[in-house]
């Protein structure tokens, strides 16, 4: 949180083509994965009616007349990856965006009916899996709700950023606070129990007592969960555009570091454990579906600037909506990044996401995979060293974990642990 030293990964930025990425069929014909088969699937839905001036996300203005060839395109894509997994049991969807509940219901429930025809979705029908979409709370309404109960998602994450009018001004995000609550009792009417908000906090003017009537402010509504996430002023925004003209002055560090330990004791005390540095939940109530991402679990991805994990690649697919609607002809998007399997690149990307979660990071298996790459030594080192800065718990236990002083520099203990495995 203090430092946010920015950890750049080695990316092919070569473009690739979605045949390196999904197994090939066997020579009989059968389509069936040649690796561990994907628990997860994340939609991207790029449209917004305005652009919030932090936002780096893909998403564009929404004037609804895309919408249809959109959701064309995405049925292809899903049914093209799906071929590769026929009736894939699927723990998880995470539908993210832009505002995924921008998309008119008619097109909702397209996009649901084929979700379940190729998918099995058993799991998340039982309530064992999760289903999840971000929404916007100025556009949930009874209508939209109750097609997405009906499609089966259970789990809604809101935009709620701050209950402070003048701070949601800051940001350029246009919605009336009031509706926040509104919503949220509007998607558990509709039968969606499970869910979340998301806050900023060191956003520009705003101070520990604003953040602390937030803190209060979220606790009374009904949620299960909360991320909380300081504000990062993201290359290419409008804020950053603001910050570089001297239009305002960001948050101290000391009062960021301050807002973050308020909002992990007042989270705390109330039953909100933190198992992620900027996530909290009640227990039983973590997002599987983030878990999934941040244990490098392999997952499927559709729509534009979607990234997905199969096989061992990463890739991404291209984030312009007029690029993305040109699929191939089999239904693949076009991709602009991949990365092809590499064994120290996959524990690189481990390191940095495993090492942020409560639960930390598996040491045995990371000192394993450390030891094909023959860095054993240097990981093991670089553990120790964070140990002795304080930012590491026990450097010989199976788990490394960070102490509450580590959260503070999670993505530098995570640099430190990636620069071991550098030459
Ligand atoms: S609503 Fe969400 S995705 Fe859309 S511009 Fe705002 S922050 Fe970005």
């Amino acid at each position: 949180m203090t430092d946010d030293t920015a950890i750049s990964l080695p990316m092919q930025r070569s473009i690739g083509s979605s045949r390196q990425v999904f197994a090939p069929r066997s020579a009989s014909g059968a389509a069936y994965p040649n690796t561990t088969p994907p628990k997860s699937l994340y939609i991207h839905i790029p449209f917004c009616f305005h652009k919030c001036h932090y936002c780096d996300f893909y998403s564009i203005v929404d004037r609804q007349d895309r919408q249809a060839a959109f959701t064309d395109r995405l049925i292809r894509e899903l049914r093209a990856q799906a071929s590769y997994f026929p009736d894939l049991p699927l723990e998880t969807v995470f539908v993210g965006g832009g505002t995924p509940t921008l998309l008119a219901p008619k097109l909702w429930e397209r996009l649901l009916a084929e979700l379940h025809s190729v998918f099995d979705l058993s799991e998340i029908r039982d309530g064992k899996g999760e289903f999840s979409v971000e929404c916007n709370p100025e556009t949930v309404d009874n209508q939209i709700a109750e097609v997405l109960a009906g499609g089966g998602v259970n789990r809604a994450s809101i935009g709620a950023q701050s209950f402070n009018t003048d701070h949601l001004k800051a940001l350029e995000r246009h919605h009336n606070p009031d509706r926040v609550p509104e919503a949220l009792e509007t998607l558990g009417n509709a039968g969606i129990s499970r869910r979340s908000i998301d806050l900023i906090y060191a956003i520009p003017g705003q101070t520990l007592e604003d953040f602390d009537a937030d803190l209060e402010h979220a606790l009374s509504l009904p949620i299960e969960h909360i991320s909380a996430y300081g504000l990062t002023y993201e290359p290419n925004t409008a804020m950053t555009a603001r910050l570089n003209r001297g239009q305002f002055s960001r948050a101290p560090e000391k009062l960021e570091v301050d807002m973050y330990n308020h909002c992990l004791a007042t989270f705390d005390a109330a039953g909100f454990k933190r198992y992620e540095v900027s996530n909290h939940a009640k227990p039983g109530a973590e997002c599987l579906h983030n878990m999934n991402y941040w244990r490098s679990e392999p997952w499927l991805a559709v729509g534009p600037s979607a990234s997905g994990h199969l096989n061992g690649y990463r890739w991404k697919n291209t984030p312009r909506l007029d690029d993305y609607l040109k699929l191939s002809d089999r239904g693949f998007a076009p991709i602009c990044d991949i990365e092809p399997p590499d064994t120290r690149r996959a524990l690189m990307d481990l390191l940095m996401t495993s090492i942020r979660l409560s639960e930390g990071v598996d040491a045995v298996s990371a000192r394993m995979t450390a030891s094909t790459i023959e860095k054993q030594d240097q990981l093991c080192q670089a553990v120790q060293s964070c140990h002795d800065s304080g930012w590491i718990e026990h450097p010989y236990a199976e788990r490394w974990v960070l102490t509450d002083h580590g959260f503070l520099f999670a993505d530098r203990v995570g640099g430190e642990l990636i620069g071991a495995l550098l030459d």
